[in-house]
């Protein structure tokens, strides 16, 4: 008998996080490593939020077990915000509050497959994708949309992926990894596709503030009413509100999709970390001033990096619409001595470059890459020149 078990062991270890632990290994042994790879704002937390969390600390309330399914006040803040930020009116009791978003993607697939039922998922996709979907019994059925397609998959795609088995579509935008951002009329025409076919979408809205260029994040169950009965909602604090170590997210669903991820959750969780919740509560009913601020800082070094990349022979990179990361294809720099793959590339400018990013395979996407532009406009500049002076020694 196997001591991990076959479902367990399954699980590809994640890309991200092993280029990520390689970066910060050779950077405590004294390299001076510039990391591409990270997914999170570079900023701290806004003072009023962690203000917050400290008066909650203090507060005795917050010391004991609360509703599984989250605080009360949290769900009706985020139900106005929903309202708020994407014009998806909903109530308190369709909102779940998760530990992050990744926990809300866990828990909607959880609640809402059964084994053998098929997720359409486009490619390149976020790396947890496949692996909620799998542990959750059903199989990922991906959909791939490169560079020429600008990153997004069109309903002609979808249907041909389409049977009798499919139960969910997964929609990403803004897209980690590839920045793109779909226009208003494909986000409704993709979801009156879903309605017509009778499948659920869930859709992923976590980088809903952090579009470029007039690009606008749209919601799908806004554009197309008929959807709310068969989509649900992720998303959190984490990008928004630079938060990524509080872990809040939260799904917005159906009622009854509600009633049992919040069930699910009471057994395997119970409450979010109160403490954690009252400052997502700071947060989504403070002001967006922060926010902005580190958008525009986003966008500043996003045409950086773009510029720098493009310009590098043997790479190409798409102008990123949206969230932290450019997706350049490296295929022109493969096979000619730094390595045949991605993965290997990556590898070899690691090492000799001492520059970490995030190779395509991670994403279901080799030849490409991610780069994420959350860090400082110097070590943008200081990390692609690397890049480019390795690669012309080929
Ligand atoms: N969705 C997407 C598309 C993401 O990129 C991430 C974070 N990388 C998440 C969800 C989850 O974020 P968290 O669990 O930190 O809230």
């Amino acid at each position: 008998m196997a001591r991990v078990s076959t479902r367990v062991a399954g699980i590809t270890p994640s890309a991200t996080l092993a280029v990520d632990a390689k970066a910060k290994a050779l950077r405590q042994a004294g390299e001076p490593v510039i990391g591409f790879g990270a997914g999170e704002p570079d900023y701290p937390t806004p003072t009023h939020i962690i203000e917050a969390a400290v008066a909650a600390c203090r507060d005795e309330r917050n010391h004991h077990y609360t509703p599984a399914g989250g605080l009360p006040e949290l769900k009706a803040a985020i139900a106005a915000k929903t309202a708020r930020d994407s014009g998806y009116e909903v109530s308190p009791s369709q909102v779940v509050i998760t530990n992050g978003g990744k926990h809300a993607v866990f828990n909607a697939f959880g609640a809402l497959l059964d084994p053998g039922d098929e997720v359409l998922l486009p490619a390149p996709y976020w790396t947890t994708y496949p692996e909620a979907i799998g542990l959750a019994g059903g199989v990922p059925v991906v959909v791939p949309a490169d560079a020429t397609r600008d990153f997004r998959v069109t309903v002609h795609q979808l249907e041909a992926a389409c049977t009798d088995r499919t139960k969910v579509l997964l929609f990403v935008s803004p897209s980690n990894p590839t920045g793109a951002v779909y226009p208003k009329e494909q986000v409704a025409e993709i979801g009156r596709w879903a309605v017509d076919r009778g499948i659920w979408v869930i859709t992923d809205e976590i980088y809903e503030h952090l579009t470029y260029d007039g690009h606008e994040h749209q919601s799908m169950p806004v554009l197309v009413p008929e959807l709310a009965g068969t989509c649900v909602v992720v998303n959190g604090v984490a990008k928004t509100y630079a938060m990524t170590g509080w872990r809040v997210g939260w799904i917005v669903a159906p009622g009854d999709v509600a009633d049992a991820c919040a069930n699910l959750q009471s057994h395997q969780t119970s409450n979010v970390d109160n403490i954690a919740q009252r400052a997502a509560l700071a947060a989504v009913t403070g002001p967006l001033t922060d926010v902005e601020m580190m958008r525009a800082s986003f966008d500043g070094r996003r045409r950086r990096l773009h510029e720098l990349l493009d310009g590098i022979d043997g790479v190409k990179c798409l102008l990123p619409e949206g969230a932290l990361y450019a997706f350049p294809s490296l295929e022109g720099v493969l096979g000619h001595g730094l390595g045949d793959t991605t993965l290997e590339l990556a590898d070899t400018v690691l090492e000799r470059a001492k520059v970490a990013f995030v190779p395509g395979e991670a994403f279901g996407a080799p030849g490409y890459a991610r780069f994420s532009f959350a860090l400082g406009q110097d070590d943008i500049v200081e990390g692609v020149s690397r890049i480019a002076e390795l690669f012309s020694r080929t």
